[in-house]
Formats: C-alpha cells, sequence, structure tokens
C-alpha cells in the first residue's frame, strides 16, 4: 500500500493521552495527525473505536512454526513479536539465531525481533558474546532452572553475562526459579507417591521464584548491570523489584497474561493437567498483587510466554512427565484490553504495558511501541463495545486447545496494520503475502 491512508475518527491513544484524531499513513509510517478530518486518502473507519500501537510480546517462543504463531499474533493485534531462539544441543547461541532468522525470513507475518537463549550456559564465551553483538542482538536470556535440560546457569556464569552485557549493551532477560530446589522439592513429592499433575505446581512454590529474583537483583547489583525478570508471578518478588529500585538498580519487571487471568484453584480440579506452566498459576492473594503492580507502574511489560508447541518433557507415569506451557499471543492483548479497563486500567497504561514500554526496554523505540510521526505505522483499532466468548477453535494458532475457553471478553479487535499495510480486517487475514520482517538485520 502505497498511497495516502486516513484512519479516520478514533480515539488514538498516543503517549501524550487519547486524542480525538484522523491518523493519515504514509508508506510505512504514521505521517501525521488531523484533528479536523479534512485529509484525503484511502479512509478506514475508526468511529467508536480506540487506535492503539500494535501490541509487542515481549516473550514468545515461536520458532518451529513461525507461520502459525505469527498470524495467531496478528489476529489479536500483536504486530511485532520477541521471539527466543531455541539452540539445540551443541549448537552455539550465535548459530541458532542465524537459524532463527532464516526461519523467520518469508513466514513471519509480522515483525519479529529474535532474543538469543543461552543453551548451555557452561560453554558460552566471550566470543559467543561478541558475535552475537554483531548480529545485532538487543537481549539474551538466562534460567536459573531447569538442570535436567541442562539450561541452569550458575550463579558466576549469571555474573559474568551480567557484566558482559554492560559493554555489549544488551539486555539480560532471567528466568528465576531456583531449580536445585525445584528437583529435592519434585523428588520429595515423588517420594511419597504424590504423583498427580498438581504436584507439578506445587514443586514450584513462590518462595523458590522469590528467592531466584532476589538472588538475581543482587547479582545484577554487583555486576552493575540493568536486569530484565522474565514472567513474575508472586508478591514476594515484586517487593524485591521495588526495594532494588528504591535503591537505584535498574530492574525491568515483566509478568505474563495467564497470571494475571487464572490462578491455582484450576490445580485442584480435575483439568489440572492442562493448566500446568512454569512458573505455575498462583493463589489469589499473588494475583491481586500482580494487578497491583501492574497499576501502579511497577511491571514494565505484559507479555504471554506464547509456546507454539507445550513442551514436552520425557513420558513418566507422574507429573514430571507431562506437557507445559499456553499459547498466549492471540489473546494477550484482547485479554488485557478486556479485563484491564474493567478493572480501571486507563486505555494509555494499558498501551504502555502492551507496546510501549516493550520497545523502550528492548530499543525499538520510538520506531515501534508508540503512534507518533515517523513511527511504523502499526496500528490496532479496537472496538470497546461487543462481547464474546473464547473458543479454542476459533483461535488461528492451529493448536486446538486454550486455557481460556468460555472466557467472556470485552471488546474485539477490528483492524490490525503493520507498517501501514492492512492485515487483519474484522476477523479476515488480508492477502496472501507474508510481510513481516525479521529485526535482526541480515548479516
Ligand atoms: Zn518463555
Amino acid at each position: 500500500m502505497s498511497g495516502r491512508l486516513i484512519i479516520r475518527g478514533g480515539r488514538v491513544v498516543t503517549p501524550g493521552g487519547v486524542r480525538r484524531t484522523d491518523i493519515e499513513v504514509s508508506g510505512e509510517r504514521v505521517a501525521g495527525f488531523d484533528p479536523r478530518g479534512s485529509r484525503d486518502g484511502e479512509v478506514i473507519d475508526a468511529r467508536g473505536c480506540y487506535v492503539l500501537p500494535g501490541g509487542i510480546d515481549s516473550h514468545t517462543h515461536l520458532l518451529g512454526d513461525v507461520a502459525s504463531g505469527t498470524r495467531s499474533a496478528a489476529f489479536g493485534g500483536t504486530t511485532t513479536a520477541l521471539c527466543f531462539t531455541n539452540p539445540r544441543p551443541g549448537e552455539s547461541a550465535p548459530n541458532a539465531l542465524i537459524r532463527g532468522r532464516r526461519e523467520v525470513e518469508g513466514r513471519a507475518v509480522i515483525d519479529v525481533d529474535l532474543h538469543a537463549i543461552i543453551g548451555e550456559p557452561g560453554r558460552i564465551s566471550t566470543a559467543d558474546l561478541e558475535h552475537l553483538k554483531r548480529l545485532g542482538v538487543r537481549a539474551i536470556k538466562l534460567f536459573l532452572a531447569f538442570p535436567e535440560q541442562g539450561l541452569m546457569a550458575t550463579d558466576g556464569c549469571l555474573y559474568e553475562v551480567l557484566h558482559a552485557s554492560v559493554r555489549h549493551g544488551f539486555l539480560v532477560k532471567v528466568h528465576c526459579e531456583n531449580g536445585g530446589v525445584i528437583a529435592a522439592l519434585v523428588a520429595d513429592h515423588l517420594a511419597r507417591r504424590r504423583k498427580g499433575p498438581a504436584y507439578f505446581a506445587y514443586s514450584r512454590p513462590p518462595d523458590v521464584e522469590d528467592e531466584a529474583i532476589g538472588r538475581t537483583l543482587a547479582i545484577a547489583h554487583l555486576a552493575h548491570a540493568p536486569v530484565y525478570l522474565t514472567h513474575m508471578t508472586t508478591a514476594g518478588g515484586i517487593e524485591r523489584v521495588r526495594a532494588a529500585r528504591a535503591n537505584g538498580q535498574m530492574a525491568y519487571s515483566e509478568v505474563c497474561i495467564h497470571h494475571l487471568l487464572l490462578d491455582a484453584s484450576l490445580y485442584r480440579g480435575r483439568r489440572a493437567s492442562r493448566f500446568l506452566v512454569a512458573p505455575p498459576l498462583r493463589s489469589r492473594e499473588n494475583v491481586e498483587a500482580l494487578w497491583s503492580a501492574v497499576a501502579d507502574g511497577t511491571v514494565d511489560t505484559i507479555a504471554s510466554d506464547h509456546s507454539q508447541m507445550r513442551y514436552q518433557p520425557p513420558l513418566t507415569n507422574d507429573f514430571t512427565g507431562l506437557p507445559y506451557g499456553f499459547a498466549g499471543i492471540e489473546l494477550r492483548l484482547p485479554l488485557l484490553l478486556s479485563e484491564g479497563m474493567r478493572r480501571g486500567l486507563s486505555i494509555r497504561r494499558i498501551a504502555q504495558l502492551s507496546a510501549t514500554r516493550p520497545a523502550q526496554v528492548f530499543g525499538l523505540y520510538p520506531r515501534k511501541g508508540a503512534i507518533l510521526a515517523g513511527s511504523d505505522a502499526d496500528l490496532v483499532v479496537w472496538d470497546p463495545r461487543p462481547r464474546w466468548e473464547v473458543k479454542a477453535s476459533a483461535l488461528h494458532d492451529g493448536i486446538g486447545a486454550s486455557p481460556y475457553s468460555g472466557m467472556t471478553l470485552q471488546g474485539s479487535i477490528r483492524y490490525v496494520f503493520l507498517r501501514g499495510r492492512l492485515v487483519v480486517d474484522d476477523g479476515e487475514l488480508v492477502g496472501s503475502s507474508l510481510s513481516g520482517r525479521c529485526l535482526i538485520p541480515a548479516a
């Protein structure tokens, strides 16, 4: 679409506030605003709707099926996914990134930036980190859990990577759960013949997360490095972030949509195995503490941790062999809008959490994350009026199951634009072309 496009009559959510104005789009960019609605061009009618910056999902796992995951994202108003690499055994982090970039190119419906998982933390070298930087990586991820998958970094490794990140200018994302204690709790449950699915969650209690968050903050402080805490779920973790910030530390906080919408009571039901995720769903008290932190600015980003495929551990006859992880990229923004507005969050705050802060934290702002003259015209036209019920079969991820099945949502997405191009029009994907780009530049 090369001519001038006018998004007419919507309430436009900008960093400065909500404005009733037309938006002019020229080529891939927002050209400007026209409050009087007088300019000509191809017109999209947004009367009665809000126009939001295209969603940026700061935590996704799409590799393996980029086409389905990004198509699903587009239907949910997410126009940029920050996606983790998936290094194979023995594959270096830079090589996994190069392979991921090849997989994204030509298959993505939305824009995708790749963040590098350090899959074998004991083997990461200075040369690998330098290579990642040359490849244009903006963030890398370490795990303090999953020793059984070889992913768990030692405290020394965490310190060294954080220390190096300052020099290289990338941000370190940390999965904070104490993997050693989890392994001991798992062994303890199994020794007592507690094999049911709920024990997956009960082996990962809030204390193992709080401890790992506290430790990560202390190590980041020692390394003089900013740090990004992925999928926080506990009141104790939130308190530790507030204390670190009060102490002058740069600590970024991510919460996932499932930890805001679902709670641990689901583990008491017969369908517990459908709700397994790491970290697990938490008690109501923790969920409400997360919402307070979302409202008061402690939380920076709300992500999906979308798994295009549930992680499949080796089969066993107890909870350690059960698949876990959720698909959530399509419903992240609609759920946040519906539940956030019901709870009294401003739509401006919702735009910050879903787009602006992810772009700022991960170096994509102001090209992405806000509706500003000169920004990419990644736009979502959201109608607050319709009510609808989630049906897993109507989602576009091809998975056929959703932890949100049966929920009623307020508001639905009418149009989605990626860099000025209409990609979703009233529930239909427009055109056949895959217009998404990999934001990691080609070598
Ligand atoms: Zn994840």
